[in-house]
C-alpha cells in the first residue's frame, strides 16, 4: 500500500492487498508500521502514502512526505550559543602580519578593533599584543533562530539574581535596624527607662505588614494563626442597608454578628407596606411556609397515629392533595356538628352577624392612636379628593355654597339665602327668612279665599254651564272663527315686520337679536296664537320648505 507502485502485481496478489487494506480501515487487521516502527495510519487516501515510482521505496512508509532537503541539513542542537569574550590561547609575541595593527589580534582590523587606540599600535611597538578572539558560528534551524532563551545559562544568571535579591534584603534589615534604633532612642528620651519594650517592638513589625492585608478587590486577609493567611471574602451585598443600621435605638430587634440573622422586626411601628425589611422571621412565617409546616405536623400525626401517608419531600403533589382533601373533610365535619350543637340547644340567631358591622372586617395595618382619638402612626383615613375646588367659604359665609337647598334653590346652610354671593346675615336672616315664608304663605291663603271663595269642583261646574249657555250656533261660530284666523294672520305680518326692523336695528347697534325669546304677556288672544304659530315656524327645521303664505 505505502510502498513504491512500481513492481508488478497478480491478481490474487492485488486482491489480497486490497482485502488487507479493508480489513486495516475496520480495526479488525493491525496497521502497517514503517521502518523507524511508526504505525502509518490506514485511513490517509492512497495518492498521499504511496510514494511516487522514481523513489524506490520498497517497505511502506511516509518518508517521502517529508522535507527531504532539511532531513539532509544538518542543524547545531539546542542550547549551542556564540562564545562570548572568549579567547583562543596564549597571545602571540610577535606582530604577525594581517594582524590588528593597535592590539595585534589576527581576528580583526584597525578599524573594528575593539582596544583603547594606542598612540603607537602593536605593529610599530610588537609588544603587549593581545590574544586571538574565538570565533564561531551557529548554525540553527528554524525553531532555533526563534527561541528566545538560547543560549541562556541558568546556572549563572540565576545566580546573578539571588545574588541581588540577597544584596537588597541585607540593605532592607540594616536600614530598619537604623530606624528602630532611632525610635527606641526618641522613646527613651520621652519616657521613664526600664519599661518593656517588646510590645511595641512587636507591634511596629505588625504595622509594616498591614499594606497587604487590604486589596483592592474587598478581599480581606486574616492571620489564622501560625503565620497562615486566609482570605476570607465579605459576601454582603454593599448597596443594600445593613440590617443593624435599620433601627439604631439599642432595645431594637437584636442582630446576630456572628450569623449576620435579626430574627425580630426592627421597627413594628412602621405599618409593613411602607418598609423593606421585617425581620428574618417575616419571611419564615409567611407566604406558604405556614401551610408548609401545617402539612408538617398533620404528616408527623399521622404517623404517629400509625397511618402511612406519602412522604412530603418524595411525593409532594401526592401529599399535598391529600392533605387538601383531609381539611375539606375536616371543615364539613366541624360544621355538621356546629349545626347539631345548634339544633338541639338552639342559639342560630346569635351566630348571625351583626347587620350594622357586617362590611366590617378585620385588617393587619397598624394605625397608633393618641388619647384623643387622632392617628399618631400608621396609614391615615384618606379622604378622595376631586378635581373641583372644594369646601371654599364665600364671603364671610360660614356655610358653603350648596349647602342650603329648598323649592329649587340652592344656598348658604349658615343663613338660609338663595343668593349667591350675598352677605351672610347668619341665623337673624334664617329666622327672617322663615318669617317671611310663613308671611308669604299666609298672604297666598288670604288672596286664593278672597279670588275664589268657592271650592275648585264648584268653579269647574260653573265654568262648564257657562259654557254651554255662550254656545253659539254653527255659521255664526264659523263666522268667528274666520275672523279669528284673519287677525291671527294679520298679527303674524305685523309680528315679522316689527322683527325684521329690530333685526336691521340690532345689527346697526352690533347686537344679537333677540326677540324670540320676548315674553308674550300682555299680548291680545290674536297677538299671542300668531306668537305661537311663529314660534313654531321657527323651530321647525322643515320651516324653509315650507311657502310662507301670510309673508
Ligand atoms: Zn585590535
Ligand atoms: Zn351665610
Amino acid at each position: 500500500m505505502a510502498s513504491s507502485s512500481g513492481a508488478f502485481k497478480s491478481r490474487e496478489a492485488w486482491k489480497a492487498a486490497k482485502e488487507l487494506e479493508e480489513a486495516r480501515k475496520a480495526g479488525t487487521a493491525p496497521p502497517a508500521i514503517d521502518d523507524d516502527g511508526k504505525i502509518i495510519n490506514p485511513h490517509i487516501p492512497e495518492y498521499i502514502a504511496q510514494a511516487p515510482w522514481y523513489i524506490d521505496q520498497e517497505t511502506p512508509s511516509l518518508k517521502h512526505q517529508r522535507n527531504q532537503k532539511a532531513l539532509k541539513r544538518n542543524f547545531d542542537p539546542l542550547g549551542k550559543w556564540l562564545p562570548r569574550g572568549e579567547t583562543v590561547g596564549p597571545a602571540a609575541t610577535k606582530y604577525r602580519k594581517g594582524a590588528c595593527e593597535n592590539c595585534g589580534a589576527m581576528t580583526h582590523k584597525k578599524k573594528n578593533c575593539l582596544e583603547r587606540p594606542r598612540r603607537r599600535g602593536a605593529k610599530l611597538t610588537g609588544r603587549n599584543i593581545r590574544p586571538d578572539e574565538a570565533i564561531a558560528s551557529v548554525n540553527l534551524d528554524f525553531a532555533g533562530k526563534r527561541d528566545r532563551w538560547n543560549g541562556y545559562d541558568e546556572s549563572t544568571e540565576y545566580d546573578k539574581v539571588l545574588e541581588r535579591y540577597e544584596k537588597i534584603e541585607a540593605e532592607r534589615r540594616a536600614l530598619k535596624v537604623q530606624k528602630l534604633d532611632a525610635e527606641l532612642r526618641n522613646r527613651s528620651k520621652k519616657q521613664r527607662p526600664g519599661k518593656g519594650n517588646s510590645d511595641e517592638l512587636s507591634d511596629g513589625d505588625d504595622s509594616d505588614d498591614s499594606d497587604s492585608d487590604m486589596e483592592k478587590d474587598g478581599a480581606v486577609e486574616q492571620d489564622a494563626g501560625q503565620g497562615s493567611k486566609m482570605v476570607v471574602r465579605n459576601l454582603r451585598i454593599r448597596e443594600d442597608t445593613a440590617k443593624y443600621l435599620i433601627n439604631l435605638n439599642t432595645d431594637s430587634a437584636y442582630y446576630d454578628p456572628k450569623s449576620r440573622a435579626m430574627r425580630a422586626d426592627p421597627n413594628p411601628d412602621i405599618n409593613s407596606d411602607d418598609k423593606d425589611y421585617a425581620g428574618d422571621n417575616f419571611v419564615r412565617y409567611s407566604g406558604d411556609v405556614t401551610k408548609l409546616a401545617q402539612m408538617e405536623s398533620h404528616t408527623l400525626k399521622a404517623a404517629e397515629a400509625g397511618r402511612n401517608l406519602p412522604h412530603l419531600q418524595a411525593e409532594p403533589s401526592r401529599a399535598e392533595a391529600l392533605f387538601k382533601d383531609f381539611e375539606a373533610k375536616k371543615k364539613g365535619l366541624d360544621k355538621r356538628r356546629q349545626d347539631e350543637i345548634r339544633e338541639k340547644y338552639g342559639g342560630q340567631e346569635y351566630a348571625k352577624l351583626d347587620p350594622g358591622i357586617e362590611g366590617v372586617q378585620q385588617t393587619e395595618a397598624y394605625v397608633e392612636f393618641s388619647s384623643d382619638g387622632r392617628a399618631l402612626k400608621g396609614a391615615r383615613e384618606i379622604i378622595p379628593v376631586s378635581k373641583y375646588p372644594e369646601d371654599i367659604l364665600e364671603k364671610n359665609h360660614n356655610a358653603i355654597w350648596g349647602s342650603f337647598y329648598k323649592d329649587g334653590n340652592w344656598g348658604y346652610g349658615c343663613c338660609h339665602s338663595t343668593q349667591r354671593n350675598c352677605y351672610c346675615t347668619g341665623d337673624a336672616g334664617k329666622q327672617a327668612a322663615l318669617a317671611t315664608e310663613a308671611d308669604m304663605a299666609k298672604r297666598t291663603e288670604a288672596a286664593i279665599a278672597k279670588r275664589n271663595p268657592e271650592p275648585l269642583t264648584k268653579q269647574w261646574e260653573k265654568l262648564e254651564r257657562e259654557r254651554q249657555e255662550n254656545a253659539l250656533p254653527e255659521e255664526e261660530a264659523l263666522e268667528k272663527e274666520k275672523e279669528h284666523q284673519n287677525e291671527v294672520a294679520k298679527q303674524i305680518r305685523k309680528q315679522a315686520h316689527e322683527e325684521r326692523m329690530m333685526a336691521e336695528l340690532d345689527t346697526a347697534r352690533g347686537k344679537h337679536s333677540r326677540i324670540g325669546a320676548d315674553d308674550p304677556g300682555g299680548m291680545s288672544k290674536a297677538a299671542k296664537e300668531a306668537y305661537q304659530l311663529r314660534k313654531q315656524m321657527r323651530d321647525d327645521p322643515m320651516a324653509s320648505y315650507i311657502p310662507e303664505k301670510g309673508t
